[in-house]
């Protein structure tokens, strides 16, 4: 028998703190779960999951349009915010009891409560006022949305955090950011009908991805009828009457609207959680520094998930929380492999991307091949929707293989998912020359590109 009440105890009980702690568990481990706000943490309370029924209820305003072309009538259609809002709350309420009853099933003590760290081996239980110890303490508490409190008024604006439970669907909603979250809500509220401006400092949105998924999706978005102001950034929000806001931007616009948005990056929730205190060496934007195997500079203390700030990502930290049960609990050592991790943003078309952009790629093999192709999908024929979808593919010149697939497009998330996993295998171009085609799909144009592209520089 150990000496500790524990022998895990986590804290934060989002995607990756639930998987390390339930399969901890299910290796003989006494695990404690400490979560502050809603089992299930940002992904299924606040985060991927919510925002994806909100994506689906915003698609329903374009389709309602385009099947005008294909001889429905859809006239009169009206929507209710407080229907789509009463309903994502009650899948969000029975995916919370999912993730409590996994928890408890797999014989994990769960802490409604915030737990912070005193030492090596003790938490303390905030609500309880009470200490518990464990022989390893796994820190999963994540990330929350970052607001540059140096804008005057700056409290004007909501979060993703709030912008879930809204009273009403906002006139004219203001968005900061040209991210994930900042180009998702964009398309979310023009589609439920809301005016949309989108304010990004750079010149392109998404600016991560690669450049051609940037210039797409930039020019999906302004076809959709959202403003983008770009080279911007708030300097001021001021308080206009009622629930009216006014934004004054670093290019002097002065924009009025009854929803601010500020969708401008996470930070690693660290603040006041006892680390640093307790000798765990911290990055400096406040998250945990650990090593291949998740573990912290304290020998007890593991991190795994967005608080870490690798790769953030819900499936990333799913893996990185069983990585760490696995080789902790059931003596069978695995890191994350971060090689070819796919990903997807929810604009309306969605884009999907794995592997290298064409920069990177460029930069890593040195000569590369692009394949390009830019179509008006079928369905959009008839539908009028001038919608468009862009695939493009590079190559390593070298060994043929792909490096990189990046789709804007009906269904490019899906897409992704499969191609993900000919990608990471090392698929080569000449393999997905050798594969035949499946029509009419958007998709066989993926093995049907045959010429190399060249930019027009
Ligand atoms: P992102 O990192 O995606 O984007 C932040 C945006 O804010 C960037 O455009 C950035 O500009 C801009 N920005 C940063 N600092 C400032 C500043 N001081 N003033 C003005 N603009 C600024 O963050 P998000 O908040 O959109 O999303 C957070 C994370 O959540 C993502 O990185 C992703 O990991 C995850 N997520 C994933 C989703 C998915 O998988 N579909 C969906 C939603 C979130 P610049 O580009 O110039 O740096």
């Amino acid at each position: 028998m150990t000496k500790y009440d524990y022998d895990l105890f986590t804290i934060g009980a989002g995607s990756g703190g639930v998987r390390a702690s339930r399969l901890a568990a299910s290796y003989g481990a006494r695990v404690g779960v400490a979560e502050e706000y809603r089992v299930g943490g940002t992904c299924v309370i606040r985060g991927c999951v919510p925002k994806k029924l909100m994506v689906y209820a915003s698609e329903f305003g374009h389709a309602f349009e385009e099947a005008k072309g294909y001889g429905w009538s859809a006239e009169g259609v009206s929507f209710d915010w407080k229907t789509l809002i009463a309903n994502k709350d009650e899948e969000i309420d029975r995916l919370n009891g999912i993730y409590i009853r996994n928890l408890k099933n797999a014989g994990a003590d769960i802490f409604e409560s915030r737990a912070v760290v005193k030492d090596p081996h003790t938490v303390h239980l905030v609500k309880e006022n009470r200490d518990v110890t464990a022989e390893r303490i796994l820190i999963a508490t994540g990330g929350a949305p970052w607001v540059d409190e140096s804008v005057p008024g700056h409290e004007l604006g909501v979060t993703s955090n709030e912008v879930f439970h809204l009273e009403k669907l906002p006139r004219h909603v203001v968005i900061a950011g040209g991210g994930y979250i900042a180009v998702e809500f964009a398309c979310i509220f023009k589609g439920l009908g809301a005016e949309v401006t989108l304010v990004y400092r750079g010149e392109d949105i998404l600016r991560y991805f690669d450049r051609c998924i940037s210039v797409q999706v930039h020019d999906e978005l302004k076809r959709l009828g959202i403003h983008v102001l770009t080279q911007a950034v708030f300097t001021k929000i001021e308080a206009a009457g009622g629930d009216e806001k006014r934004v004054h931007l670093s290019t002097g616009t002065v924009l009025d609207a009854d929803l601010v948005f500020w969708a401008v990056g996470r930070k690693p929730s660290t603040q006041g959680l006892g680390l640093a205190e307790a000798g765990v060496k911290l990055g400096k934007n406040g998250e945990v520094m650990v090593d291949e195997f998740s573990k912290s500079s304290v020998d007890s203390i593991y991190a795994i998930g967005d608080v870490t700030d690798r790769v953030n990502l819900t499936p990333v930290a799913i893996r990185e929380g069983a990585a760490f049960a696995e080789t902790t609990y059931n003596n069978n050592p695995q890191s994350m492999d971060y090689a070819f991790i796919p990903a997807a943003v929810f604009s309306q078309p969605p884009v999907g991307s794995v592997g290298y952009s064409e920069y990177d790629a460029r930069k890593k093999f040195g000569a590369v091949d692009i394949y390009k192709t830019d179509f008006r999908p079928m369905k959009n024929t008839l539908s009028g929707s001038q919608q468009r979808t862009m695939m493009k593919l590079i190559v390593d010149a070298a060994s043929d293989r792909v490096v990189g697939c990046h789709i804007v497009g009906e269904g490019a998330p899906e897409m992704i998912q499969c191609l993900a996993i000919a990608v990471k295998a090392g698929v080569t171009k000449k393999q997905f020359d050798e594969t035949c085609a499946l029509h009419p799909t958007a998709a066989e144009e993926l093995v049907t590109m045959k010429t190399k592209w060249v930019p027009n520089l």
